[in-house]
């Protein structure tokens, strides 16, 4: 190493410390020469991990976000699509193919360690592929994976591998999804980084766009998460985030129910039997929410007098700051097992045996569909 370099013999990453070169850019400590002028010195690996980590926090809408996406279609890319598997209807990007042209689409269904443990995962590939068909999302490739049990990463980073060719990848998704959490991993494999980035709790802390160079010269792009207000974890007081997301596989809780009856999850919904014969309905929902049974008749009452107290969380201070609830009535149709997904909270299982009329009652806005059963 010489002084015309612009580095002196000894001259120390000030981030790891590690022997500074700019000789070989596969070896530790590399310096890219237009690096030279930055204060104080970094070595490749550590700025990009500062970099992407002092990035600000931003979010988007989704017609913000497919605008910023726009020019992706002109470009030669590879996009990596992750949804929640929990909140598969709720963080599914549905404007997404028209924006990519032809672009290969990576669908990453992260969470799986939220199912139950004894689970079809045939079946649910199935299920996601259909699922995505309807929405007009034309993938490449579904990949089940767990960022939290770091499993499905390696057949992602292959499959990721065989179709990235000569192209920059793209990484896009809602908020909360685990986005950073998998960005942490292709860093990783790709530029060989070994330290963690920042991964955080909360939706809409996912960092703005961020360019990550990587070794070959094309880069990974972190895009904004985007918000959409219709997933009840957007709505919900960080304080009771942990109480609907859960951190633990789903222990499916089973109720018997006659027609007239209700249940109440904590304040944070309401479920109705109006019409149909005794059947049973399994709720996937955070097993740490209280279930509270009650006639349909008391259910208004009860919840003006106990909700935020005895029906908690949220707490009545919480409770108010929310929208107020509105009451959604659904005809369960007879014949296929059917769920009623109320994003970022979960789903109710009905089989379909009989059919059944519901009303679920939750904060303005949160989004409520029928969908074909996941499980
Ligand atoms: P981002 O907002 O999409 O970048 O998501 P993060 O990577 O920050 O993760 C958001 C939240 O989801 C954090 O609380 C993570 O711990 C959690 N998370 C991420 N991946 C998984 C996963 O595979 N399973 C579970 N259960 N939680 C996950």
């Amino acid at each position: 190493m010489t002084e015309q370099s612009g580095l002196t013999a000894g001259s120390k990453c000030s981030g790891c410390g590690i022997q500074l070169q700019m000789e070989s850019p596969e070896q530790p400590g590399y310096l890219p020469a237009q690096a030279l002028e930055r204060t104080p010195l970094l070595c490749q690996r550590c700025f990009r991990i500062r970099n992407y980590n002092e990035s600000s926090t931003v979010t988007v809408d989704q017609s913000e976000f497919l605008r910023l996406l726009s020019q992706v279609g002109d470009q030669d890319a590879l996009v990596i699509h992750i949804v929640d598997l929990f909140d598969f209807h709720g963080s599914v990007i549905s404007g997404l193919q028209r924006f990519v042209g032809n672009n290969p689409v990576i669908l990453a269904v992260n969470k799986t360690d939220l199912l139950p443990k004894v689970t079809n995962w045939n079946k649910i590939r199935n299920w996601v592929q259909k699922e995505a068909k309807e929405l007009g999302l034309k993938v490449e490739d579904i990949i089940l994976c767990s960022a939290k049990q770091n499993t499905g990463f390696d057949r992602l980073l292959e499959v990721v591998g065989f179709l990235r060719g000569n192209r920059d990848v793209y990484v896009v998704g809602a908020t909360n999804v685990g986005k950073s959490t998998l960005i942490n991993r292709l860093i990783s494999d790709y530029s060989d980084l070994e330290e963690e980035l920042t991964v955080s709790r909360y939706p809409g802390t996912t960092l703005d766009t961020v360019n990550i160079p990587l070794d070959d010269g094309h880069a990974i792009i972190d895009t904004p998460g985007i918000v959409y207000e219709t997933r009840y974890t957007e709505l919900v007081n960080k304080k009771d985030l942990a109480a609907i997301m859960p951190d633990k596989p789903l222990k499916p809780a089973v109720y018997q129910l006659n027609e007239g009856q209700t249940l109440f999850f904590g304040a944070m919904a309401r479920f109705d039997y109006i019409e149909g014969g005794r059947q049973s309905f399994t709720f996937y929902i955070n097993n740490r929410l209280n279930i509270h049974r009650t006639k349909l008749e008391r259910a208004d009452e009860l919840f003006a007098q106990h909700g935020g107290e005895m029906l908690a969380p949220p707490t009545r201070e919480h409770l108010a700051e929310l929208p107020a609830w509105t009451r959604h009535e659904l005809r369960i149709p007879k014949g296929k097992p059917t769920d009623v997904f109320i994003s970022g909270l979960g789903w109710v299982k009905v089989n379909g045996e009989q059919g059944a009329l519901v009303a679920v009652h939750l904060p303005k806005g949160v989004k409520v569909i029928m969908r074909p059963s996941l499980i």
